[in-house]
């Protein structure tokens, strides 16, 4: 299967657990912008030390610099397949330069997944979360936080993807394994 993907959803809805799923049995790369970010942190390169404190707050870092990035991931050769947006688009006007990028590269979205949770159960999965992979953005006050920062910010893009006819709906607060079911089942529907 080749194909173009966002995975949209809140802190802790599941998109990196659904994304690297999706990697596996497809064999089209995940493209996590946090994933990438946090990299060039731990790394200490010109990045990291520009983008650690918006981390480290839970706010979103300048649009500009993940657009650059995802500029050149895409031009990487394992996207031609396909690839899987985990994190990104997260404002309106990055899934607008991602718009623009990708018809420049004449290959638009097939889906954009939008994994739904309410915000008690994230702030449950997040609190959990962070007593097992120790990131710095998973403490109870940053926390929530980035779920507002994603109600402000990110939220908007249900809309503009709805109005593109891109969205697909799928019900994130049950176990992974349905999630799964369900994106499949949406993936197959694409044809
Ligand atoms: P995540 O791992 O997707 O939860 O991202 C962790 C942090 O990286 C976010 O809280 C932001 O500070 C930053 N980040 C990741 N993706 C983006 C993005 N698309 N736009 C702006 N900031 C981002």
């Amino acid at each position: 299967m080749a194909a173009d993907l966002v995975l949209l959803g809140p802190p802790g809805s599941g998109k990196g657990t659904q994304a690297a799923r999706l990697t596996a049995k497809y064999r089209i790369p995940q493209i996590a912008t946090g994933d990438i970010l946090r990299a060039a942190v731990d790394a200490g390169t010109p990045l990291g030390q520009q983008v650690k404190a918006y981390l480290d707050r839970g706010e979103l870092v300048p649009d500009s610099l993940v657009v650059d990035i995802i500029r050149h991931r895409l031009a990487e050769p394992d996207s031609k397949q396909g690839f899987i947006l985990d994190g990104f688009p997260r404002t309106v006007p990055q899934a607008q330069a991602l718009d623009a990028l990708l018809s420049e590269l004449q290959r638009p979205l097939d889906a954009v997944l939008y994994l739904q949770v309410d915000r008690r159960s994230l702030l449950d999965r997040l609190s959990h979360r962070a007593a097992v992979d120790q990131r710095s953005d998973d403490r109870p006050e940053i926390i929530a936080h980035r779920i507002d920062v994603f109600l402000e910010q990110t939220a908007p893009l249900i809309d503009y993807y709805r109005q593109q006819s891109k969205l697909r709906l799928i019900d994130g607060t049950r176990p992974p394994e349905e999630v799964a079911a369900a994106i499949d089942e949406v993936l197959r529907s694409l044809g």
